[in-house]
């Protein structure tokens, strides 16, 4: 009989929990401060789902990120926090983070990070401070969010658990409505 190994095993069961089929990966890409390629986490929360998305009909026009995660619609904040946290820690357990040593993080939820009602706040702060204390080779975390959470409150609390020892990127869309426009900005 052919063997499963334990992670294979559970990343199918994280499978069908979470929709999206590869949930946790490591790949490599190219770092155009060093010009070298290097290894980068990429972790999909399954977070609140995007409050813009909800309230605007929709939201953006041409996503179609925020159909790609299972997200807990109606959920109590307790459950929410903790299929967070399960997710992170599965997430890092299948691609064996430690081992592998990528120098970056990058998190999507289908939405903003910096959204208290997305992603809590306290699982926030608490996936800034796993990543410092148990994974060093990580350099760079980035996340996503609209503006308006964007704010010096939610940044200095990151930085504040990052310190000196990991940068902050925020990738932000723009969407707009000419494609010429959108190549001009
Ligand atoms: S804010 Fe982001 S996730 Fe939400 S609809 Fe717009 S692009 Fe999609």
């Amino acid at each position: 009989m052919m063997k499963v190994s334990r992670r294979a095993l559970l990343k199918k069961i994280i499978l069908k929990l979470n929709k999206v089929d590869d949930f946790s990966y490591i790949d490599e890409v190219y770092n155009t401060q060093t010009g070298f390629p290097e290894k980068r986490w990429v972790l999909m929360l399954p977070g609140a789902g995007c409050q813009w998305s909800k309230e605007h009909n929709g939201g953006c026009y041409m996503c179609g990120f925020k159909y790609q995660l299972r997200h807990n619609g109606n959920k109590s904040p307790k459950y929410l926090e903790n299929k967070i946290r399960i997710a992170f820690s599965l997430g890092s357990y299948l691609v064996n983070v430690k081992y592998n040593k990528p120098k970056s993080l990058f998190i999507y939820n289908g939405g903003s990070y910096l959204n208290d009602k997305e992603i809590p706040k306290a699982v926030q702060i608490e996936i800034f401070q796993c990543v410092i204390e148990k994974y060093k080779s990580i350099k760079n975390i980035l996340v996503e969010s609209r503006p308006e959470f964007i704010t010096p409150e939610n940044i200095k609390d990151l930085k504040s658990v990052l310190c000196n020892n990991c940068n902050l990127s925020i990738g932000i869309g723009l969407e707009c409505k000419s494609a010429i426009l959108e190549r001009i900005i």
